[in-house]
């Protein structure tokens, strides 16, 4: 049986995450200009260096959260950063399903919901940490 597909329930879990959201060059362009905003003034206004200074990532609320989660959902949610769309199709962490309440469907069948039990069996994991998402 092929890995089932997960579909995005929006409950912004993903977005509250303790981790970082990296951004790359082609999500700074297209978010920017999203914002009506420099590429540069986005850049000052919105994100933080990576650990290690190894690439740029999104800023944190007070309470953890995505700077632009608003409380019920994306703000940038057309635009979102690759690394958000990506998740948890394209990538995993570590025991994600107790967080993420995407529903698992087959992949050649994306209207049929899977058994629980068949959603959460195991699969390939990523080492990025959440937020990450
Ligand atoms: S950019 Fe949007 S989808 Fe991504 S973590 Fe922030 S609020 Fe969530
Ligand atoms: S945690 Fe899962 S279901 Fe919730 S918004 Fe993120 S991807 Fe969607």
């Amino acid at each position: 049986m092929p890995d089932p597909k997960y579909i995005c329930q929006r409950c912004t879990n993903c977005c509250r995450w303790p981790g970082f959201v990296r951004l790359t060059n082609e999500d700074i362009t297209r978010i920017a200009a999203y914002l009506r905003q420099s590429e540069f003034r986005f850049i000052q206004t919105y994100t933080r260096l990576r650990p290690h200074r190894d690439g740029l990532a999104l800023q944190d609320q007070a309470d953890g959260s995505c700077v632009f989660l608003d409380g019920k959902g994306c703000t940038i949610h057309s635009v979102k950063p690759a690394q958000c769309t990506g998740f948890p199709n394209e990538w995993r962490f570590p025991d994600w399903r107790s967080v993420c309440k995407a529903i698992a469907v087959e992949a050649e069948d994306r209207g049929r919901a899977l058994e629980p039990k068949d959603a959460q069996r195991p699969v390939a994991v990523s080492e990025s940490p959440p937020h990450d998402p």
